[in-house]
């Protein structure tokens, strides 16, 4: 019977961890706080920076709103930006993606101080990940190396294989596991003969987007399965991009979904968050 690595629990737990931290903060006199930004009011995005405020107000950290227009201007959002790049009770500034198609998000990601980049996707984030320099890493990837380590996974010298390349999961998660020492194979949708290869993990993490691709065929027997993946069907239920049921019986370990890869997110940038004091010191 694989073990199911239950995210919820372990998200909690990093959160009532960071609740301690935050508190030893505060009698410091130092209050953390994160501002989030979003722009139109797409109700997904509304639904995750709700689940961003509900996890501040968990753990103490003291969050600012900002609901723009969906008309505002780029030049507009650039200068809110600034201005939080200059306010010293700032620790953390989070722009929800996607942005309205007239902003550059390239532009807007990179008009925020890396030392307040609690998402981990300025170029100077992604460099400092790529070369084991301290900054901050962006959150699925994070959350899924602590899913493995408080489930009792080890990452050194495990063939790790990753199906997806973006910039917000592929890529940063293939630098996190080769950081913990595995030897890393990364696919994407011009590998050939994407079993085979797969077929060769013990750590196999897919970010593909497509929902229930991975079925038994693509797994070795006894591996680790994280399912990176969220997709919503007709019924409104939500599933990965590994069909379950199919890869459970020979996985020796495998995140569900929902409870598995998802609420780790917000658990990692609520940690990025405490760890911004650390960098801006
Ligand atoms: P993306 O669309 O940016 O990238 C998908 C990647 O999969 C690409 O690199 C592509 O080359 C690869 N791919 C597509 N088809 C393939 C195929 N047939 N064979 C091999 N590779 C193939 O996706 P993303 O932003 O990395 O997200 C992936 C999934 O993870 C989505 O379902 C997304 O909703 C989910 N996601 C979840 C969280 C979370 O918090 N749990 C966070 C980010 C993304």
């Amino acid at each position: 019977m694989a073990l199911r690595i239950d995210g919820k629990k372990i998200s909690t737990e990093i959160k009532d961890e960071l609740k301690v931290k935050v508190e030893a903060y505060k009698e410091q006199g130092i209050d953390i706080c994160l501002a989030v930004i979003q722009v139109g009011n797409d109700p997904a995005s509304s639904v995750y920076v709700g689940n961003k405020k509900k996890a501040c107000e968990y753990i103490g950290i003291r969050s600012l709103a900002y609901e723009l227009e969906e008309s505002v201007t780029q030049e507009e959002l650039l200068s809110l930006i600034k201005t939080l790049n200059e306010r010293e009770d700032v620790n953390g500034i989070l722009v929800q993606l996607p942005l309205p198609k007239h902003i550059d998000e390239d532009v807007v990601i990179r008009a925020i101080d890396p030392k307040k980049d609690v998402d981990g996707f300025h170029p100077y984030s992604v460099g400092a990940l790529s070369i084991g320099e301290e900054g901050f890493v962006s959150c699925t990837p994070a959350g899924i190396i602590q899913l493995c380590k408080r489930s009792g996974i080890e990452i050194a010298g495990k063939e790790c294989v990753v199906i997806g390349r973006s910039n917000i999961v592929g890529k940063p998660i293939s630098m996190l596991l080769l950081r913990e020492n595995g030897t890393v194979t990364v696919c994407h949708s011009r590998t050939k003969d994407l079993k085979e290869v797969t077929k060769r993990a013990d750590i196999l993490v897919v970010a593909i987007g497509k929902p229930k691709f991975i079925t038994k065929e693509y797994v070795k027997d006894g591996a680790v399965v994280i399912d990176v993946g969220i997709h919503r069907n007709e019924n409104n239920k939500l599933c990965g991009d590994v069909d379950f049921d199919d890869v459970e019986p020979v996985a020796s370990a495998i995140t569900p979904v929902p409870g598995g890869v998802g609420p780790m997110t917000i658990a990692m940038l609520m940690n990025n968050c405490v760890e911004a004091v650390k960098l801006q010191k």
